[in-house]
């Protein structure tokens, strides 16, 4: 079971934004790898998405509540420097090293191991249940959206679906010993805005009053002192509502208040620093700028980059509304770059409480609750097919693995790696006939 996940892990499938730069070689040799190892798996309908993305389907004993396992095949590019090399898949002293092995070639493998061990053991799923394996996450390609389009076309309406996303946290709540299952139920929306003002140049030795960098400046600055309202939306309400009876006093009366109110709670959340902040509300971070590029020469134009994370309740239009108001000034053009809107919220209901339920089994000391993922996933493209879509990993990580994911030292251990082969064959067999 290792050695298949080590051998995985060897082939550097590091996706790129650019067309002409991609490893075609890699994602192919994953392919063969992955026939391999479980080759019962490969005996199953695939279907090729895009270049290199994988759809299964795995007929159950029903097909009116589906449900789609999905991961990704590409990894971010490994740089820096690793304590093992990271597409060395060493293991030493109970901990895989290397790259995908949290992000997110851990699960890809796991769910292909519990499916090939059921079918080993001749089970049929009690409902269809399709694989979905995307190539490009990681540089936000098309191969998600592609296997949605393949499923709509099959009239498939999965009962939910689950993706990479929250996992056993340890050490995720200050005072709270008990790690914390996390399950995504919505993910913040990332648009790009571009903020641009023109002028007429001209040489600095006769500069005019509030020209482009100065009026660009000044939009900066307003923008930064005047942040959307916050409102802690439902999910992270219910997170903090399942944490607190776990927490040790005091911190166990503070947050069994703060619970009782949303905007008691939102004041908390803003209060303990940035990253409780963003989960309150949608966050502005002005990120790219530039000006004229000569140390003697005035700008024509000045523009800033603004990544927006869009938290649930507000949307893209309405943050150009906020802007709009807060630089009051219409010589500044807003323009977007790129745009993804918050994901709908996935309800608490049947689909979570068998999630909630298989993780009690393998994890009884965890406390499973809903959250609102702050990173991007190809899990919010699945929201026009499925009304459930959950973003949860089965493995226990702590918080330093967690801060490992897209920097160096990736890593994840056996016994970890095995309970979360055995989480996903659990969920399998536990789907309902109805
Ligand atoms: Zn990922």
């Amino acid at each position: 079971m290792i050695e298949a996940f080590r051998d995985l892990l060897r082939i550097p499938t590091v996706s790129t934004r650019d067309a002409a730069a991609w490893d075609h070689a890699a994602f192919d040799a994953f392919h063969e790898a992955l026939e391999r190892h479980f080759p019962m798996l490969h005996e199953l309908p695939l279907t090729r998405v895009g270049r290199h993305g994988l759809l299964f389907h795995w007929a159950g004993r029903h097909a009116d509540r589906p449900v789609v396992l999905m991961a990704h095949i590409d990894v971010v590019p490994a740089e820096g420097e690793w304590v093992h090399p990271p597409f060395g898949a060493v293991v030493e002293d109970g901990v895989i090293w290397g790259r995908g092995t949290l992000d997110c070639k851990g699960s890809l493998t796991a769910i292909c191991q519990a499916v090939e061990d059921l079918l080993a053991a001749g089970h049929t799923p009690a409902q269809d249940v399709w694989l979905s394996f995307g190539c490009d996450e990681e540089v936000a390609g098309d191969a998600a959206q592609l296997a949605v389009e393949e499923l709509r076309q099959r009239g498939v309406t999965p009962w939910f679906v689950l993706d990479e996303g929250g996992a056993v946290a340890y050490d995720a709540f200050p005072g709270v010993d008990r790690p914390m299952a996390v399950v995504g139920v919505t993910e913040k929306g990332v648009t790009s805005l571009e903020l641009r003002v023109e002028g007429r140049g001209g040489h600095s030795s006769t500069p005019a009053p509030l020209g482009p960098t100065a009026r660009l400046a000044r939009a900066i600055t307003r923008l930064d002192r005047s942040p959307m309202r916050a409102s802690a939306p439902d999910a992270t309400m219910e997170l903090f509502r399942r944490a607190a009876p776990h927490a040790r006093p005091p911190i166990r009366y503070a947050l069994s208040t703060a619970v009782r109110s949303r905007s008691l709670l939102t004041r908390l959340l803003l209060a303990a620093g940035p990253e409780t902040a963003a989960m309150a509300r949608t966050t502005f971070a002005v990120t790219t700028l530039s000006g004229s590029p000569a140390m003697n020469v005035i700008a024509a134009s000045a523009t800033a980059g603004v990544s927006v994370r869009i938290l649930i309740g507000d949307s893209t239009e309405s943050v150009i509304r906020h802007i709009r108001r807060v630089i009051k000034d219409p010589q500044v053009q807003i323009t977007v770059l790129d745009q993804a809107e918050p994901s709908p919220s996935s309800p608490v209901d049947d689909a979570f409480d068998l999630l909630a339920a298989v993780t009690g089994t393998h994890f009884p000391e965890a406390v499973t609750s809903p959250y609102v993922m702050m990173a991007a996933t190809d899990a919010r493209f699945f929201t026009a097919i499925s009304e459930r879509v959950y973003r949860f990993t089965p493995f226990e990580m702590t918080k330093k693995q967690r801060e490992s994911i897209h920097t160096t030292d990736e890593h994840l251990t056996v016994d970890a790696y095995r309970k979360g082969v055995a989480w996903y064959g659990s969920l399998i067999e536990r789907l309902p006939a109805s």
